[in-house]
């Protein structure tokens, strides 16, 4: 085979995986949007995008499902462009018209305010988020958007799950879809059921124009690295795993837990019939294979 004929068959190949990949990714996302209700019938969801690869898919896939999905919503992309050294202003106004697609830049230097507030050294991430959290609700009421969709990820949400449990003493993830602090809004992760390095092959694959994350120069949230080696380090040794952690996320048992204030341990009295999901007691719950009985996903909204 000559090198031409080859190169042509490398970039088939390529093409070839690229598709299987995205048709994955839409099947993934188009699941957690029909599993939690994410998206309904009238929506306008806001998209918000950093620059980073997980929003650029996010926005990518949505798009894609909503030309096919049986119900109509809309689409706006949205940006906070805080101000950051060197935040290349130019480069999601110039994507988001290429692609079509409806957006709003926000500029508020809330980079500014961060550098002036929070003393040299100190982590800046916690009010930098506060305040971004507020310009997103309230730019998202004058937009009219009934959902805001971000592009957390199945890898974010475990991690924070670990989190919260190794540093804060609590089980408690990022859910797929929650209503705001204030109150006001109803926040939606669409993928939920999408691997990290699924979406690093999906921008590469896309040749998304990515926008870097340290332009802000905060050093990364070290015990957030602590967890993500560890939860890759398990799933080398234990193909699946992350996997099936995820699934146990849906599948809790508040019962087997030992919150008071989730299942009333006080009130439990002894009964004559057969008790569902009851303990066996001493006996040992059997498991299934490690990897094994993996979730299969539907292609559908609403
Ligand atoms: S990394 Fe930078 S931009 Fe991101 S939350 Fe922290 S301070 Fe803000």
């Amino acid at each position: 085979m000559d090198s031409a004929a080859a190169t042509a068959r490398c970039e088939q190949k390529a093409r070839y995986e690229a598709n299987k990949l995205a048709k994955r990714l839409r099947s993934a996302v188009g699941a957690a949007i029909a599993d939690y209700r994410m998206i309904e019938e009238g929506d306008k969801v806001m998209v918000c995008l950093s620059g980073g690869k997980d929003s650029y898919a996010l926005l990518d896939i949505l798009l894609a499902l909503r030309d096919k999905a049986p119900v109509r919503f809309e689409l706006i992309a949205f940006n906070l462009d805080q101000k950051q050294p060197g935040f290349p202003g130019h480069v999601l106004p110039e994507y988001l018209k290429s692609r079509g697609v409806p957006f709003h830049i926000e500029e508020q230097d809330t980079y500014a305010v961060v550098k002036r507030v929070i003393p040299e050294g100190k982590t800046t991430c916690s009010l930098c988020s506060r305040l971004r959290r507020g310009i997103i609700y309230r730019v998202a009421k004058g937009l009219g958007c009934t959902k805001i969709a971000l592009g957390h990820h199945r890898d974010d949400m475990l991690q924070t799950l670990f989190l919260n449990m190794f540093y804060g003493g609590k089980l408690k993830g990022m859910p797929p879809k929650l209503v705001s602090d204030d109150g006001r809004h109803i926040v939606i992760r669409p993928l939920a059921y999408v691997c990290e390095r699924d979406l690093e092959e999906y921008a590469k694959a896309r040749a998304f124009p990515l926008i870097p994350c340290n332009l802000c120069g905060s050093q990364p949230n070290l015990q957030r690295q602590v967890i993500k080696d560890m939860l890759q380090q398990w799933e080398k040794k234990f193909p699946g795993r992350i996997e099936t952690m995820f699934r146990a996320l849906q599948n809790v048992v508040p019962s087997h837990l030992a919150d008071p204030g989730l299942y009333d341990f006080a009130g439990l009295k002894i009964r004559d019939a057969p008790f569902p999901g009851g303990d066996i007691a001493f006996d040992e719950d059997p498991l299934p294979a490690e990897g094994g009985d993996r979730q299969r996903f539907p292609l559908k909204i609403g």
